[in-house]
């Protein structure tokens, strides 16, 4: 089946309660390395979500009373299966999504390290003693699971997006529905199927797949058993998603758009510096909202710098994700190519000279991975977030205009700069509106970090130490007559 040595991880219907639910219709998940049809997956909609919400209600309040420690084992447990199945997940990821296998196996790995790192952050939530007002009174502070989760997830990273949110909310005592896209489905049933075997209670963790996404995003914003909702993907949807928890007040964690500047000053390790925005740029074939979209280039050392790019960009290889030596796969979708085609149109027509150098196939959703020589910071593709292999290079003076520019945009998601210079990294880095700032580093992500924006970019924090508190109420007690 596709290669897939474990074909119990090949699975087309949704997860609730535990069961593999039938469906009445089909949607059809095809490869966008070609356009091939991929798996018919039964459509469930808001009945079936309706279903899986009342069924983590009844896990979440046994989960709850669950000893932490052995809530962190049975997490463990799935890690540890995500790791045994790597090459199957990987493998899953890639034909549905399109990314090269070589990144379809980080993204495994890198949502596994988050089940492991709330595995072993379940057993460290705390609480607090505050010294009382009053002789009589002590007061305490404790943390409790928020409750049943819903969660909506995108199509660029179908496994860690979905996994990055269900380990936390699992490790702090919470029930979980996720909804992953409607065009990247089986990594995340996959992923369920891992859970089974690792002795999830029935009901705790669901995957509800479906095309029909208002339907279903409605149950998961408004029944009342849901407490928080937690959403990845754009700003648009998230704001109307936002608008929807809204009026049953949930609890809401967003990671959202972003448009990320990347900042390369005149005493920046040039060399280095196109290391990082190779990465930072062209991971997912710049299909992420942490993918450096504004490429902020000191004047005095642009043309140096535009060379070593153009040379470095020629060496890429764009094919289908599974075969060896791919580094940029196929965007989503046909839609996506013509988005990304039309912003690189409007910012030649704006003054930008485009160069495109790498081959690509014929067959199949690519875009070739595209310079766009003077750019401005007015120009369509640093105005939008461009989710394409396009790397427009904009020329800047000084340290004050850069930081004006960079922060001129709704997003606040991640930010990148390059300089050698101590004292310029802490002031830009302060002076950034951005949520996350890389310095000297084209990858900012990992489980021990903090992941978030602020202004339209979101808000909520997925992994490190504060990540688990998106998933906990405090509660406060107030104890009376203490000195009686
Ligand atoms: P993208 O443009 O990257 O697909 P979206 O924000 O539209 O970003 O999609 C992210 C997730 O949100 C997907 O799972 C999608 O199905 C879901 N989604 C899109 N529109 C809605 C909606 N109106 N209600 C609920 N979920 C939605």
């Amino acid at each position: 089946m596709k290669g897939i040595q474990d074909s119990g991880l090949w699975r087309t219907r949704s997860f609730v309660d535990g069961q593999w639910l039938a469906g009445t219709a089909r949607f059809t998940v095809s490869n966008p390395a070609n356009g091939e049809p991929l798996a018919e997956v039964e459509e469930a909609g808001a009945a079936e979500t309706t279903q899986a919400v009342e069924a983590a209600d009844r896990a979440q309040r046994a989960w709850a009373k669950v000893p932490a420690a052995q809530r962190s084992t049975l997490l463990m447990s799935w890690h540890d299966l995500m790791l045994e199945h790597l090459d199957d997940l990987a493998r899953i990821l890639t034909l549905e999504q399109g990314k090269p296998l070589a990144e379809a196996r980080g993204e495994i790995l890198y949502g596994a390290s988050y089940v492991k790192w709330f595995a072993e952050e379940a057993v460290r939530v705390y609480g607090d003693t505050i010294p009382g007002p009053s002789p009589d009174k002590r007061v305490l502070v404790i943390k409790q699971p928020v409750g049943v989760v819903g969660s909506i997830t995108p199509w660029n990273f179908p496994n860690a997006m979905m996994v990055r949110k269900a380990a936390p909310a699992l490790a702090a005592g919470c029930a979980f529905v996720a909804k992953p896209a409607a065009e990247t489905p089986l990594s995340a049933l996959a992923v369920a199927e891992l859970a089974k075997r690792a002795g999830f209670p029935n009901g705790l963790f669901n995957v509800v797949v479906g095309t029909d996404a208002p339907a279903i995003g409605q149950v998961l914003t408004q029944h009342p058993v849901i407490r928080k909702f937690s959403f990845t993907g754009s700003t648009a949807t998230g704001k109307r998603l936002l608008a929807q928890c809204a009026e049953g007040v949930k609890r809401t964690s967003m990671e959202l758009g972003g448009n990320a500047p990347f900042i390369v000053f005149e005493d920046a390790d040039l060399d280095e510096a196109v290391k990082g925005l190779m990465v930072a740029k062209f991971r997912n074939a710049g299909q992420t909202c942490v993918c450096s979209n504004r490429i902020f280039v000191q004047r005095s050392v642009y043309e140096a710098f535009a060379d070593k790019v153009r040379a470095a960009v020629a060496n890429l290889v764009v094919g289908d994700g599974l075969e060896e030596g791919t580094q940029i796969g196929p965007l989503v979708s046909q839609a996506a190519v013509d988005k990304v085609a039309a912003l690189v149109a409007e910012s030649e027509a704006q003054g930008a000279k485009a160069e495109t150098v790498a081959r690509v196939p014929e067959q199949g959703h690519y875009y070739p991975p595209t310079v766009l020589y003077h750019a401005s910071n007015a120009m369509a593709a640093a105005r939008n977030e461009i989710f394409g292999p396009v790397l427009p290079l904009i020329p800047f003076d000084d340290e004050a205009s850069v930081v004006a520019e960079a922060n001129d945009s709704e997003f606040g998601l991640a930010a990148y700069l390059y300089s050698r210079d101590i004292g310029r990294v802490f002031r830009v880095s302060e002076a950034l509106e951005y949520g996350m700032v890389a310095v000297n580093d084209g990858i900012l992500s990992n489980a021990a970090a903090p992941f978030g924006g602020i202004k339209a970019s979101g808000h909520g924090r997925e992994g490190s130490k504060y990540g688990l508190d998106d998933y906990l109420d405090i509660k406060y007690l107030c104890l009376g007559g203490m000195d009686r």
